[in-house]
Formats: structure tokens, sequence, C-alpha cells
């Protein structure tokens, strides 16, 4: 029995050992999933595993963080932190979607913590991320989409301070869920069947849409920075909290779709 059981032990150790080299093999290993443990938290939706590999989680898009100047659009110092009480000394359970990496070899992936919920969840709850749907990774799309509704309903992060600053209606692409400002040479190309119209930004993203990154509809970033409040962080995570504001010129990318048309 107690031979058995050492058996069973040793067994079970090696199956976890070979995921673990399975996972350095860039998800070739044909495993829908494994474990890993994460070596560094890059920002809000991007850590580096434990053998190396950059892994992105899927459907969410969290601010965007310098890390040569130490500025990050609202929240996303915010959203590194949050990341990181969610990964720190976990064993991290990774699923995959039908595309396992981006064109960067980035790893695409929903993450799961110890107690088995989905970051990539939470962090749109928390209000930490928007939607960034793909069309070829929708495996939870309805369950992220519910949790960014529920965000947005109450408030929370980024959608604190939205304000309607653009002026609709938008062009959505039902497939690839974008949405455009009604000049978008992408936006014009979009099949008649899969076009949809959305009257302001606030519905599309309600509805799970991500704005165009060609004509830059309102984005969701820009609004807190928009009010002057844009974090100048020193990027070291204990240090996550704002320093001071400054006033952005990030603004001017919302002027921008207007004055484009
Ligand atoms: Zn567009």
């Amino acid at each position: 029995m107690k031979a058995l059981l050492s058996q069973t032990i040793k067994a079970g150790l090696t199956a976890v050992l070979l995921l673990f080299i399975l996972s350095a093999g860039i998800g070739e290993s044909g495993a829908a999933q494994y474990f890993t443990r994460v070596k560094q938290v890059i920002d809000g939706d991007t850590i580096r595993l434990y053998n190396g590999r950059l892994a992105r989680y899927i459907g969410i898009n969290t601010p965007e963080i310098d890390h040569r100047t130490g500025v990050a659009e609202a929240y996303g110092f915010e959203a590194m932190s949050y990341n990181r009480e969610q990964v720190k000394g976990n064993k991290l359970h990774l699923e995959f979607d039908r595309q396992r990496a981006d064109r960067y070899h980035r790893l695409l992936v929903y993450a799961f913590n110890s107690e088995g919920r989905m970051i990539n969840e939470l962090l749109l709850s928390k209000g930490l991320a928007h939607l960034f749907s793909h069309r070829l990774n929708t495996m939870y799309f309805q369950r992220l989409l519910k949790a960014q509704k529920r965000a947005m309903e109450t408030k929370q992060g980024i959608w604190k301070f939205w304000s309607e600053t653009g002026k609709g209606p938008y062009i959505g692409n039902l497939v690839s869920k974008r949405f455009h400002l009604q000049t978008c040479p992408v936006g014009r190309k979009i099949a008649p069947a899969n076009r949809c119209v959305l009257p302001s930004a606030w519905e599309a993203y309600f509805m799970g849409f991500s704005a165009c990154r060609v004509c830059q509809p309102p984005h969701i970033f820009y609004h807190k920075a928009s009010q002057g409040v844009f974090y100048n962080n020193d990027i070291r995570p204990k240090k996550a909290s704002p320093k001071r504001l400054i006033n952005l010129t990030i603004q001017g990318a919302v002027t921008k779709c207007r004055t484009e048309k």
C-alpha cells in the first residue's frame, strides 16, 4: 500500500514536472492548460512566467505603463499592483483559447489564481481593465463582458469619471468587436452584415466593443487623463501611489479624433 502510494506520488510529481517542462515549450505541448509560477509582473495584463516566457491575459487591456519614464495611464499602477497581489507566490493555473501566442510570441492566457478565480475577470470587475476581445479567443467573452458591465454600472476604477466626450453614433464591427468613427477607413470596410450602429461610446463599451486604434474614438483610458489626472509614479510597485499629477497631452488624443473628421 505504502509502495503504491509512493508510486502514485511519484507519478503525480512526474506529471507536474512534465507539465512544468511543457510550459517552457511555447505552448506547442498541445495541452490546453497548465500550472506555473510567475517570475515577474510586467503590468496589469502581462506577466513573465518562471520559464522566462511572457504571458498576456486574453480579452482585456489594462492601462499602459511606460517603464522607461515611469509614467502610466491612469490606473496603470493600480492594475499592476492588483495583478501582483493575484499571482504572488501562487501556482498559477493557465488556460488557452484558440490562439496560443500573439505576434510578439507572448502566450495568450486566462489566468486563474490559487482560489480558482480568473484574474482576467477580476481585473475587469475592479475597473482596472477594459474588455478587449479578439475574434479567435472568445471562450469566456460573455463571462468577461458581465464583469465589465458590473464595473461600469457601479463606476469602478476607470469607469468612475466617465463622461461622453466624443460625438456618436459610432460604427461597430460585430465580428472584430471594435468600434469606429463614422469616418474611419477601416470602419467603412466592414461588411454590411457585420456592421452595427452604436449611439455612444459608453454603449459601445457596455456591449463589449473596444476602440479602433486607427480612428481612435473616445478611449476609456483617456477619460480620467482628460480631466487632468495622469499619474507619474515611481514604477516600483511598493511606491505605486501617485507622486504628482500632470496635465496631459493625452487630451489631444481625443481632440485629434474630432479634427480628423
Ligand atoms: Zn476605426
